[in-house]
C-alpha cells in the first residue's frame, strides 16, 4: 500500500496516480494524553489503521497526484539516522574530492558508525529544498530510507526486517565543509521524504532495488542498493545496538557514487525501485 501525507497534513492512500483523502480515518488518533510517546502516532498504528483506511478510500474523494502538495509521508520521526559512506565507490569519489580538498582520509561506514540528522530538517518533495549557504558546495545524495514501524532495541540482524513499516525515497543533501555531519546535513529542508510510504510488504528484499537521481533531466547517480555495505538488516541491528527505535524513525541508507552539487532554479528528480519517484525543487532560502 501506498499512503501519503499531502497539502495541510491530510493522508492519503495513492493508487494509480490518485490521492483519494482517508483523513477520516485517522480521527482517533487525536484522543492523546501528554507527554505523547516518541516517534510517530500514525506509523505506530499504522498495521491496526489500514483497514480503516482502505475502507475509507471506498468512499473518498480522489484527486490527481499532480494537484496535491506531497509532504513528508512521516511527520514526527524521533530520529534521522544518517549512514556515512555506504557504498564503496562513493567512498571513491569522496576520497577523490573532498579527501583531497580537505586533506583526510575517506573511510566507510565500518569506522565512523551513524550518524543523526536533525528532525527539523524534514520535508517532503511538495516542500522542496532551500539552500542556505549557496557559496558553498550544496550535494544531493539519493537513498534508500527506511521507516521503523515498532519499537526495538538490541534488534538481531535475523528478524530486523519485521520492523520496517515501510520505505520511501530519502534525499539527503548536504553543504560541504569541515563541520560534522550532524550540522552540515540538518539544515532546513535538507532531509527530503517521499513520495509517499510503501508499505514493506509490497517491497520484499530491499537489498536489491535500483536507485536514481537526475538533476535538470541529466542522470547524476545510477545504483543499486545490493551494493550497499551495510545492508538494511545490518543497519537496523547496528542502530538498535546504540538507541531504541521507535516508529516513524528513518534510517537513510546511505548514497552511491555520483554525487554533485545543486544550485537554486535546479530540478531534482529521484526514483527508487517499487517505491515510486519524486520530483524536487531548489531554491534559495537568503
Ligand atoms: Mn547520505
Amino acid at each position: 500500500m501506498r499512503v501519503c501525507r499531502y497539502d495541510d497534513d491530510r493522508i492519503g492512500l495513492v493508487r494509480d496516480n490518485i490521492v483519494f483523502d482517508v483523513t477520516g480515518a485517522l480521527r482517533h488518533l487525536l484522543n492523546v494524553r501528554w507527554p505523547v510517546p516518541p516517534g510517530d502516532l500514525f506509523i505506530s498504528r499504522l498495521g491496526e489503521l489500514l483497514p480503516a483506511v482502505v475502507k475509507a478510500a471506498e468512499q473518498a474523494k480522489g484527486w490527481p497526484l499532480e494537484d496535491v502538495i506531497l509532504r513528508s509521508p512521516v511527520a514526527n520521526p524521533s530520529k534521522i539516522i544518517g549512514a556515512p559512506v555506504n557504498y564503496h565507490q562513493h567512498q571513491k569519489e569522496a576520497q577523490a574530492d573532498a579527501g583531497i580538498s580537505l586533506g583526510r582520509e575517506i573511510k566507510t561506514i565500518e569506522h565512523y558508525g551513524l550518524f543523526l540528522k536533525a528532525n527539523s530538517s524534514l520535508v517532503g518533495p511538495g516542500d522542496g529544498v532551500a539552500l542556505r549557504f549557496p557559496e558553498r558546495r550544496n550535494d544531493h545524495e539519493v537513498e534508500l530510507a527506511v521507516v521503523i514501524g515498532r519499537r526495538g532495541s538490541d534488534i538481531p540482524r535475523a528478524g530486523a526486517l519485521q520492523y520496517v513499516a515501510g520505505y520511501a525515497i530519502g534525499l539527503d543533501i548536504s553543504v560541504r565543509g569541515t563541520e560534522d555531519r550532524s550540522l552540515r546535513k540538518s539544515v532546513d529542508s535538507y532531509s527530503v521524504l517521499g513520495p509517499w510510504l510503501t508499505t514493506a510488504d509490497e517491497v520484499g528484499d530491499p537489498n536489491g532495488l535500483d536507485l536514481q537521481v537526475s538533476v535538470n533531466g541529466e542522470i547524476r547517480q545510477d545504483s543499486n542498493t545490493r551494493l550497499m555495505i551495510f545492508d538494511v538488516e545490518a543497519l537496523i541491528a547496528y542502530a538498535s545496538s546504540f538507541y531504541t527505535l521507535w516508529p516513524g524513525d528513518i534510517i537513510m541508507t546511505g548514497t552511491p557514487e555520483g554525487v554533485g552539487p545543486i544550485a537554486a532554479g535546479d530540478r531534482i528528480h529521484a526514483t527508487v525501485e517499487g517505491l515510486g519517484s519524486m520530483t524536487v525543487e531548489v531554491s534559495a532560502a537568503r
